[in-house]
């Protein structure tokens, strides 16, 4: 089988021909249909963060595909049945956080395409536990962005706890943004999407953003102010200056949601300013499986549309170099060729 592999932090990713692997104990073997390219990966394989993974692996939290061999132990998946494997690749299920319904905050979890090898290819592994079924009338390529983009985004709103008639903006409506967009107008809110590219503004028109603030001639946080200020702000662009406008656009008693995870990332945040108008910040990491199963089941309701770029495994290279010159709609996702 085909992947692809990170060989060294910084440098191209290389096609490799590669044995299928074998799954274990409570494992499954996945033909990948469809595999998404989230900015983590690039982070992953530019070796951005604290934690880093370790070379060679092979990227990718975002596969989808069919079952196509059990291990042991494993009852309640069958083969040919449709999954998507994410970041969150297995937990312990026994501390305090998988037990109170925080399973992404476990210590012990292995992350997909960072601590074992990701969806960047032909056949993945998955831990059978964390393989989320994909229902009826949602396809791979539409599971896969909904695997990390979606759920990550649907959990952010969550955490802020969104409110009809509240004021939500979104910062960055990339692949995470544009479905963070269209979670929010579920959530009843009025929603300013704030980017820095014509065809993002242009997107976040489409899919229904009352307000548009163009960060390259336009302050977002005074913006904001000037409708009143956000009761919450989803920070997704991978700009710690970003994180900061919209800190400075939040109203009274408002929270800035951390989602984005750019290298080296600091921001100052105003003490004053954050007592006297008694602002939160809060991280979110992705969201569970429960939080997975319901961003599937809006889909299948059609409530949601995940806008994406088909492409094959070969281009990684080119994509990776689009997405960071902000040449992609919104998703690329590589068409791996199983459903076929
Ligand atoms: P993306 O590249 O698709 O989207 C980023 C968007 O931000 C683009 O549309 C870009 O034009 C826009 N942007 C850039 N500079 C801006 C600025 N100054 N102001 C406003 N918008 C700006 O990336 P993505 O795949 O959506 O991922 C975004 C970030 O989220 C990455 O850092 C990724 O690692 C992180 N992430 C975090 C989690 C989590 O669980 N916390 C999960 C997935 C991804
Ligand atoms: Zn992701
Ligand atoms: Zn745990």
């Amino acid at each position: 089988m085909k992947a692809a592999v990170v060989r060294a932090f910084g440098e191209p990713l290389v096609i490799e021909e590669r044995p299928d692997p074998e799954p274990g104990p409570g494992q499954v073997r996945v033909r990948v249909e469809a595999s998404g390219l989230c900015h983590t990966d690039i982070h992953a394989a530019h070796g951005d963060w604290p934690v880093k993974p370790t070379p060679p692996f092979v990227p990718g939290h975002e596969g989808v595909g069919l079952v196509e061999k059990l291990g042991e132990g494993v009852t309640h998946l069958s083969v040919g049945q449709r999954v998507a494997v994410p970041w969150l690749g297995r937990a312990c299920g026994r501390c305090e956080h998988c037990l109170s319904g925080w399973e992404t905050l476990c210590e012990q979890q292995v992350n997909t395409g960072y601590g074992c090898d990701g969806g960047y290819a032909e056949k993945m592994l998955a831990w059978a536990d964390f393989a989320q079924p994909v229902p009826e009338g949602v396809t791979a390529f539409e599971a896969a962005p909904l695997a990390c983009a979606g759920v990550t985004t649907y959990k952010a709103l969550k955490v802020a706890d969104i409110k009809p008639a509240q004021l939500v903006a979104i910062s960055g409506v990339g692949g995470l943004g544009h479905l963070a967009l269209q979670y929010a107008k579920i959530a009843g809110a009025t929603v300013a999407a704030i980017d820095v590219t014509d065809d993002k503004l242009q997107l976040a028109t489409e899919l229904g953003a009352d307000i548009v603030i163009d960060a390259r001639k336009q302050d977002a946080g005074k913006e904001l102010k000037e409708h009143g200020g956000a009761h919450a702000a989803i920070a997704l662009a991978v700009n710690p200056a970003a994180f900061e406008a919209v800190n400075s656009g939040l109203r009274r008693g408002g929270k800035l949601v951390m989602v984005a995870l750019p290298a080296h990332g600091t921001i100052q945040v105003p003490i004053f300013d954050t007592v006297l108008n008694g602002t939160s910040v809060i991280g979110s990491i992705v969201g569970t499986r429960q939080d997975l199963a319901e961003v599937f089941q809006l889909h299948a309701a059609g409530r949601t549309k995940v806008i994406y770029e088909t492409r094959p495994l070969v281009s990684v290279n080119e994509s990776i170099d689009a997405v960071l010159r902000g040449e992609i709609k919104a998703r690329v996702v590589f068409d791996l060729g199983a459903g076929r």
